[in-house]
């Protein structure tokens, strides 16, 4: 009987979206981490134990409205849609998906989830609405398809795939969050990042990202640690982190020439901007400056393009912030 109540609600929800049903499509229920366990439970104990459910991880379960779903009953939506997987296809006639981390099917919710909710955060922010889009379609996924602990979005045929090995890649909405960073630059740049530093920029942001959109959806008391969850599996150090936005590398001299490493200047100048002017400023400011980046840019030349876009929407004052902000990481 509970079980039809939640059903009626949802259908009610979809009727009654302000954007009527064939808009915005429909609601549905799903069962995700908020972003990962490790950060929602501050629990660094926690560990993969081969991809098994059990007692501790329990209150990280989380139920959510799943939104723009198109009614098919499948993950597929506006903004996101699930393509492929290893294993079936999620599947509920009542758009209701509730599966425990065990189930290859609680990947697929938390990618549609958390790609959903970016895109909406995006245009909360104004762009694909009265500024220029960025990545306003559905985001195709594929869910566990990759043998090895490693994810990636590839531009060219435009998905974000996500891996098995240690914590499943997707179980993480940091790492989720992360690869739909690239995916954003892409949008907002055809071939960003053919040169080394435009790489570490992609990184940096893309960490930048995950954390801004993890700490705006989904608050919990470190944000500057990124995919705390999935970061069990290859880190000893605690707290678990793949990597921090807040650590003190300085340009030039600090960069080692990989991409990763090298990003975490940019990551830190971002967190240093949110950490100024708060989500909203911070996040509009540095997505409108990624527009007139340049595919093979310099740190200092994109850093040069993110004052100018704080000026151009925000002002003197602001600008200056930013400038500052580059200017103690050595960028300008
Ligand atoms: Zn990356």
């Amino acid at each position: 009987m509970a079980g039809a109540a939640v059903v009626s609600l949802v259908m009610v929800a979809g009727a009654t979206s302000a954007f009527g049903a064939g808009a915005a499509g429909s609601t549905g229920t799903g069962r995700v981490f908020l972003p990962n366990p490790v950060a929602d439970l501050q629990d660094q104990s926690l560990t993969d134990q081969k991809d098994a459910d059990y007692a501790a991880l329990q209150p990280a379960y989380h139920d959510v409205t799943l939104r723009n779903l198109d009614g098919s009953g499948y993950l597929t939506g506006r903004w996101a849609n699930v393509r492929g997987s290893t294993g079936p296809l999620a599947y509920s006639p009542t758009d209701t998906f509730l599966y425990d981390r065990s189930d290859d099917r609680f990947e697929q919710v938390m990618a549609y989830h958390w790609v959903t909710e970016s895109q909406r955060y995006i245009q909360r922010l104004g762009f694909g609405v009265t500024r220029r889009p960025i990545n306003k379609e559905s985001q195709d996924l594929r869910i566990n398809q990759y043998g090895i602990d490693n994810s990636f979005s590839w531009d060219k045929k435009d998905y974000l795939r996500f891996g098995k090995g240690g914590v499943d890649d997707a179980e993480d909405a940091e790492v989720i969050l992360h690869e739909y960073g690239h995916a954003m630059h892409d949008s907002q740049v055809p071939g960003f990042g053919s040169a080394l530093e435009a790489g570490a920029i992609g990184e940096g942001f893309s960490d930048y990202w995950a954390v801004t959109v993890s700490a705006v959806v989904a608050p919990t008391p470190d944000p500057a640690c990124v995919a705390d969850w999935d970061a069990v599996s290859y880190t000893s150090r605690v707290p678990h982190c793949l990597r921090r936005v807040d650590g003190d590398l300085h340009y030039p001299e600090d960069l080692v020439g990989q991409v990763h490493a090298d990003g975490r200047i940019w990551s830190r100048a971002l967190w240093d901007i949110r950490n100024a002017l708060g989500a909203t400023r911070a996040d509009t400011l540095i997505l409108q400056g990624q527009f007139a980046f340049a595919p093979d840019t310099s740190m200092p030349a994109a850093a040069a393009a993110t004052v100018e876009a704080a000026q151009r929407v925000y002002g003197s004052s602001t600008a200056t912030t930013v400038r500052s902000v580059f200017r103690a990481r050595g960028l300008l």
